[in-house]
């Protein structure tokens, strides 16, 4: 029976994790499952506070303790039915959410008993109802007329899917890739999100209803064609506009951008004869920047064998703006790091050889709020290294057939909401948007949120 004290006796255990040699071979999980008696024992840790801030903080405001409570219990499908209330894609979730930073980081027991391991539990809680024939279902049985389209199958667009289909809402999903995803499946690497599990929410999303129309690219012409049939619109095209910074001569061979580079990577896995990778085998390698797309780099260069692998973040570890488990993984995989470090300038003759950098340390608070890096006189020094990967951020870059649309698009080029009668409409009020496109490159939970709450604005224009 639970005493609510269970957090004095029983210390938060993270699940293992699979030998170094094991994760630096292959690009698989890198976690082992827990047993049904281990997620047990972590649920009962909960306190079930009155006010649970882990579900404030959490921006699906998933019911936590009231899952967490059905875990310990053992009831696995009446969890996997409550979590699907406020989330598509709870396993997914469980997996990248930088839960130190939402749930976790919120949980009352972080006053010195440490939090509830609850992204772990929310990924066991799915995986095992799936794995038991557990499956969402429709809220009502019968279809109406009305018909919704959604360009761009990313976590928005299939969150506002999802929650269409299962309101008896008829949709279709175009994307240009050959799969689901966006970048659940294209930019985050298998070792934090094996691609079986995006396919497997495409099979129950088809078995939902749902239609998918994938290698599409919509443009100007094939968007008239689908406004045509379509009573609204969602736009989940997400931002794939790589932030360049001010380095000099990264025309050079040798320097690629975050973004193709795990692409080809994952593509690469996904069909070896079909996609050349960019291999970084023996390599000196050099990744530019603090936030997840770089760790995800760095751990792709060290599964690819490279001779070495290096971080380089103008700030100091603190104030990496990434998950601190994805940091703390990266160092254990022998990443190394130099914070507090600026690039100045790639050398080599075609090539890069080289790599000029300059010491920094941070100064006064920028607009942001976040101190700003200042540079070291004197302190420049050349690194040899003969890749490099620039990972500074994406910004929006908006397709022309939204802009022919009458979309507004604001100063920093994001869709504008109108949000006057319904949330997430845009200036076109037939069209609504989410996800990356109208908050700029941000996480994944973000996208699912936007997209489920366009769906319940989407079913109230469309009546
Ligand atoms: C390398 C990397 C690692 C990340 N790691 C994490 C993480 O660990 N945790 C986390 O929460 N978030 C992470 N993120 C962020 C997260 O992936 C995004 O915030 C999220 O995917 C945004 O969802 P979205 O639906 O808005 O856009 P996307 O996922 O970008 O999906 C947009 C979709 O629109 C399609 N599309 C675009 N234009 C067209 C067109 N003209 N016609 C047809 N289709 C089109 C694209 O093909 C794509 O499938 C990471 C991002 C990157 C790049
Ligand atoms: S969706 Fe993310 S933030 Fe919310 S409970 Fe799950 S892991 Fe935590």
């Amino acid at each position: 029976m639970s005493t609510n004290f269970e957090f004095i006796d029983i210390k938060r255990i993270d699940p293992d994790t699979k030998p170094l040699e094991v994760r630096k071979a292959n690009f698989g999980e890198i976690y082992e499952p827990q047993t049904h008696d281990d997620i047990a024992a972590q649920s009962s840790r909960c306190l079930d506070c009155g006010n649970p801030y882990c579900e404030w903080k959490c921006p699906l405001h998933n019911f936590i303790p009231d899952w967490l409570k059905l875990a310990n219990e053992g009831k696995y499908e009446e969890a996997a039915d409550l979590c699907h209330q406020t989330n598509s894609f709870p396993e997914i979730c469980g997996r990248i959410c930088p839960q130190d930073k939402l749930c976790e980081g919120a949980c009352t027991l972080n006053t010195g008993f440490e939090a509830v391991t609850i992204g772990q539990i929310e990924k066991h809680i799915t995986d095992t109802a799936i794995n038991m024939g557990w499956k969402p279902k429709r809220y009502v049985e019968k279809f109406g007329k009305k018909h919704v389209s959604i360009i761009g199958a990313g976590p928005a667009g299939l969150a506002c899917a999802e929650n269409l289909i299962r309101r008896g809402v008829k949709c279709t999903v175009y994307d240009k890739n050959p799969e689901i995803g966006g970048l659940l499946t294209y930019g985050i690497p298998e070792f934090k999100l094996e691609k079986s599990i995006v396919l497997k929410r495409r099979e129950m999303l088809e078995e939902l209803g749902v239609k998918f129309v994938l290698n599409t690219e919509v443009d100007t012409k094939k968007v008239a064609e689908i406004d045509k049939k379509s009573d609204a619109i969602f736009l989940g095209l997400g931002t794939y506009e790589s932030i360049k910074g001010k380095i000099e001569g990264t025309n050079k061979t040798g320097v690629v951008e975050a973004l193709p580079y795990l692409i080809k990577n994952t593509e690469y896995l996904m069909d070896p004869d079909d996609a050349e990778k960019i291999d970084f085998k023996d390599h000196r390698v050099a990744v530019l920047g603090g936030g997840d797309t770089a760790m995800d780099c760095v751990r792709t260069a060290v599964r690819q064998q490279a001779k070495s692998v290096t971080c380089i973040y103008r700030r100091d570890q603190e104030n990496m703006p990434g998950s601190i488990r994805e940091i703390k993984h990266a160092m254990e995989e022998g990443v190394d790091f130099l914070f507090n470090t600026q690039p100045l300038k790639v050398e080599g003759n075609g090539s890069i050889t080289s790599l000029k950098v300059c010491e920094t340390k941070l100064g006064k608070p920028d607009a942001s709020g976040r101190q700003r890096p200042e540079l070291i006189e004197g302190s420049e020094k050349a690194i040899e290294v003969d890749k490099l990967v620039i990972a500074f951020g994406y910004q929006a870059d908006v397709p022309d057939f939204v802009l022919d649309k009458n979309v507004k698009i604001s100063d920093t080029g994001l869709v504008e909401l109108n949000n006057n009668k319904f949330n997430y409409q845009t200036s076109n009020p037939k069209y609504f948007a989410g996800g990356d496109m109208i908050i700029g490159s941000s996480l994944a939970v973000h996208a699912i949120a936007h997209g489920r709450d366009a769906a319940k604005e989407i079913i109230k224009f469309i009546g």
